[in-house]
């Protein structure tokens, strides 16, 4: 057992050391503004569909400079999140700055639980919105939309804030700043610029994409459109162009007598949108489907015969590019669903101390690092651990994860979860710390 625990004493040393040279070096390349890393959240439209799984609604989270930025908010968007929030970079669930394209269901609905949920993350920060303003047809606008969401849900910000003692939440993380938007700049930090531009959804007016640069390099999205000029205008030679798509019935490409169809870009249309932008990469999507049957590869191939050739791809949810001098692209992972099967004092047994060392075992934890242990009392009280800490726990193999707590979990019973790096929970584990 000695001879374990100076193997672990020195792989903690091993892991912190790789740990500062993992935060060093993005640090270094975002210094040299270099590149932006683009995560696609969701990637389906507003469809009351059965054939799942289920993509989440619009969403996409742009990251460069050192600023974190999520353009929509539909349903799904929180989760995947979420799912991202235990990954090295820390918690995405935080992201204090949207910027929406229109104010249909599909781009905003998980626009509260991000707010609400998120206050924890973001603290004293408040949610900064970007929107379109009042439609003119008696439809308000984002400042609308927010201010109403704060008298809608009041009673759980009073309970949060007010109500629950000295664990209550700060008050500035719960307001919201809104700003109703125009065509061209609209938000400039760090080296990032946001550029809003007109797009064509008509009657959802005005409906904007947005174009972001920085360090030489960009991405637009389209939000919802059919063909808009304008786009192809602000798009062209884009690092990155990502577009929505109405997979109309390969019977009717141009989606004649369907009304959803004319105020959406059919693939055809993508097509010469491609052609005329001429980005580095396409890629689609917000994929509103008209029919259940069609398959990525058949949207691809609607695409070319269409006459696009250039680089194209159809994106899914969690799908992550990195863009700098070259482009590169991380498939979403794939973890499976971890499983406690003891927890044990550092000696094997049950004598776990709030100053001693906490081993979790079970299985399907990340071998690599990046898992997460979270250790929750009375439903509310939550200590969480993870190696964002920089010290605090360290993978022993895949099945053995060490917790050393330094004193954060008073005695008591805990509920205990562990997260992977995928951020997949396991089942509450119960222990009581002496
Ligand atoms: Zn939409």
């Amino acid at each position: 057992m000695g001879s374990k625990f100076t193997f672990s004493f020195l792989a903690r040393i091993l892991t912190v050391t790789l740990i500062s040279i993992f935060v060093l070096f993005p640090a270094a390349a975002d210094a040299q503004g270099t590149s932006i890393h683009v995560t696609l959240l969701g990637t389906r439209g507003l469809e009351d569909t059965t054939d799942g799984p289920f993509p989440a609604e619009a969403g996409v989270l742009i990251e460069a400079g050192g600023e974190m930025l999520l353009f929509d908010c539909g349903r799904g968007v929180p989760d995947r999140l979420s799912q991202l929030e235990f990954s090295k970079s820390g918690s995405r669930l935080g992201v204090a700055k949207v910027f929406l394209t229109s104010l249909v269901a599909d781009h905003v609905g998980g626009l509260p639980i991000l707010w609400m949920l998120g206050w924890t993350r973001r603290q004293s920060t408040p949610l900064a919105v970007w929107g379109p303003g009042p439609d003119g047809n008696g439809s308000p606008g984002t400042a609308s939309l927010t201010a109403n969401l704060q008298v809608t849900f009041s009673a759980n910000t009073r309970l949060r804030r007010d109500l629950i003692g000295p664990v209550g939440l700060p008050s500035g993380g719960i307001q919201v700043r809104a700003t109703e938007i125009s065509e061209g700049v609209v938000y400039q930090n760090n080296g990032v610029v946001v550029t809003a531009f007109l797009v064509n959804h008509d009657p959802v007016k005005p409906a904007f994409g947005y174009r972001v640069d920085y360090g030489g390099h960009s991405v637009v999205y389209s939000g919802d459109t059919t063909l808009s000029p304008n786009l192809i205008r602000v798009a062209r030679g884009a690092d990155l162009l990502l577009h929505e798509v109405f997979v109309t019935p390969p019977g009717n490409p141009s989606g004649s007598q369907d009304p959803f169809a004319a105020y959406h870009t059919t693939p055809e249309q993508a097509a010469q949108v491609f052609s005329q932008a001429a980005p580095r990469l396409a890629m689609y999507t917000h994929i509103v489907k008209a029919t259940s049957s069609s398959s990525p590869a058949e949207l691809l191939a609607r695409t070319r015969a269409a006459g696009y050739m250039g680089s194209l791809e159809v994106g899914q949810d969690l799908l992550s590019i990195d863009i700098s001098d070259s482009i590169k692209e991380r498939q979403p992972s794939t973890c499976p669903e971890p499983v406690i099967a003891a927890v044990t004092d550092s000696n094997y047994g049950q004598n776990i101390s709030s100053n001693g060392t906490i081993i979790v075992w079970g299985s399907g934890f990340t071998p690599s690092g990046g898992n997460s242990i979270q250790l929750v009392r009375d439903g509310y009280d939550t200590v969480t651990i993870d190696e964002n800490d920089g010290s605090d726990f360290w993978d022993q193999s895949s099945d053995q994860i060490n917790v050393v707590p330094g004193g954060r979990v008073p005695p008591g019973d805990w509920d205990v979860v562990a997260r992977n790096i995928c951020g997949t929970p396991t089942r509450q584990f119960q222990i009581t710390v002496h």
